[in-house]
């Protein structure tokens, strides 16, 4: 049971662009410099799923076909598009006005030195990505498809990097375009952000957002075994630090919680469901809000939030998809409570328990039981532990902005608190927001972005970019860069181009 490896036959389909007119021996020259490349990519190590090399696209016929079988294959989740020689971009516009998968532009080319001595005619024409690239570029951006532009040569580094976090988006915008979001429950009451536009939320990011009712959902709880329960909180003493009260008086309410996290796991995979949201108001016959259930669909890769937020739920499940075999995860976060001593302003985010502990903790989990003054149901159970420092980390909200979304997102530092929290008996991480709290709150606060987001300490804001770009959505990003000034024009600047662009 659970979720399966979302790489697993994923590939990224190399086209190299030419032309006939160089003859035989310069196209079979082509071909193995294009092999080369390849074959360095995949041995980089930097780029998680196969670049497969299809043979050299030399007219438009060719051209159309392999971008409509790109288009069409459920294993192909982007095209890295590199012109070897000269490839007329005319003889590309059929085929890239049928494709349907992200699309980046490699500017490269084999020779990392012009070779001074001996560079001949011949040479000239067999390498001239330079042009092929420029005419290719203009093209794309004639036609205006959004691609990822990466430019150096293949065996620098910084290439392949740049292409591995390409990749993960892709296969977040290919997690996106195959999930099905479970709702148990409706959006918590009279809550404005959390609301939104189900059936956009398909056209744009592909993903089916249905409700589910609660009563089946406990059905699914109560038909969990004995041993399945016993095995699962066997998997929690090795992974948490049980708390004693939860293995001797209290042990009813922890069979609860792992009997609620295997309902839920069941009826998420039996309906092909990658996410999930509850909301404490809709609890029907449940006995707990789930916490540690709901705090492990996450951990195990699902998306998941709280209070029938749908839209972070689906970020969470793509955050966790992007972030696949790196260090870290993605989770629920809210914004709670400022720090304001001058020197050390930060943000401590929580949620009431719904936050995930694959982002990474100071110390071994602890399994707690503790009240919960809402919702009016037993003492849930939850995990509890404070995020590890970490740079570089992002927190990215989505909102609904009536005919369009707005992603938002704040790169920051994730830090030690300054105290013990002791007595929080809640899952946190604080944070140190770029470029300070002052101008981070008040950008955020004018984008109009949500007290929810999705933090993710396994990928960065690149990998949030070029997922934004892929998806064709707004991403409005605060880091140590950002004024607030600039950033409100940038917000109006924004809202006409996204009117003007916009499908109607
Ligand atoms: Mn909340």
């Amino acid at each position: 049971m659970s979720l399966g490896n979302p790489f697993e036959g994923k590939e990224i389909w190399f086209a190299v662009g030419s032309q006939d007119l160089y003859g035989e021996d310069t196209l079979r020259e082509v071909a193995a410099q294009s092999k080369d490349i390849a074959d360095t990519l995949n041995a980089s190590g930097k780029i998680p799923f196969p670049v497969v090399l299809k043979p050299t696209l030399k007219d438009s016929d060719s051209i159309k076909e392999f971008m409509i079988a790109a288009s069409a294959d459920p294993n192909c989740i982007g095209v890295v598009a590199w012109m070897h020689t000269f490839s007329p971009a005319k003889m590309w516009i059929r085929g890239l006005e049928q494709l349907k998968k992200p699309l980046l532009q490699l500017n490269t080319q084999h020779h990392l030195e012009i070779p001074w001595e001996t560079m001949d005619m011949d040479f000239m024409n067999l390498n001239q990505s330079a042009h092929g690239d420029r005419e290719f570029g203009y093209i794309v951006t004639r036609l205006g498809i959004r691609r990822k532009i990466v430019v150096g040569h293949y065996t620098d580094p910084e290439v392949a990097e740049k292409i591995g976090t390409w990749s993960r988006a892709c296969a977040g915008w290919d997690a996106a375009n195959t999930m099905k979001v479970m709702r148990w429950g409706d959006n918590m009451r009279n809550v404005a952000v959390t609301e939104g536009d189900k059936t956009e939320a398909e056209r744009v990011f592909g993903v089916s957002v249905n409700t589910w009712p609660v009563n089946e959902l406990v059905d699914a709880v109560n038909a969990v075994t004995d041993d399945e329960v016993k095995e699962l909180i066997e998997e929690y003493k090795k992974e948490y630090d049980v708390a004693p009260e939860l293995l001797g008086d209290r042990y009813d309410s922890l069979v609860t919680a792992a009997r609620e996290e295997l309902g839920m796991r069941h009826m998420l995979d039996a309906n092909g469901a990658t996410a999930a949201v509850d909301n404490f108001e809709d609890l029907g016959a449940l006995h707990q809000l789930p916490g540690v259930g709901a705090q492990r669909l996450m951990e195990l890769g699902y998306g998941f939030s709280a209070e029938g937020d749908w839209k972070t739920s689906v970020m969470v499940r793509i955050g966790n998809v992007m972030g696949y075999g790196l260090d870290g995860g993605a989770s629920l976060m809210e914004d709670y409570s400022y720090n304001w001593v001058p020197g050390k302003e930060k943000i401590l985010g929580s949620h009431m328990l719904e936050v995930n502990p694959a982002l990474g903790t100071v110390d071994k989990p602890k399994l707690e039981i503790h009240p919960l003054g809402i919702g009016g149901k037993e003492d849930p159970v939850r995990i509890v532990f404070t995020v590890k420092p970490k740079k570089d980390v992002v927190v990215v909200s989505m909102a609904d902005m009536r005919e369009r979304f707005r992603l938002v997102m704040n790169v920051v530092d994730v830090v030690e608190p300054d105290g013990s929290l002791k007595a929080l008996p809640t899952p946190r991480a604080l944070w140190a927001p770029r470029p300070s709290l002052k101008v981070s709150a008040q950008s955020w606060l004018t984008a109009g972005a949500a007290h929810h987001t999705c933090m993710t300490t396994s990928v960065g804001r690149e990998v949030w970019e070029d997922f934004a770009r892929i998806a064709g959505v707004e991403l409005a990003t605060i880091d140590e860069n950002t004024t607030v000034p600039q950033f409100e024009q940038d917000l109006r600047v924004n809202e006409v181009f996204y009117r003007l662009n916009e499908k109607f």
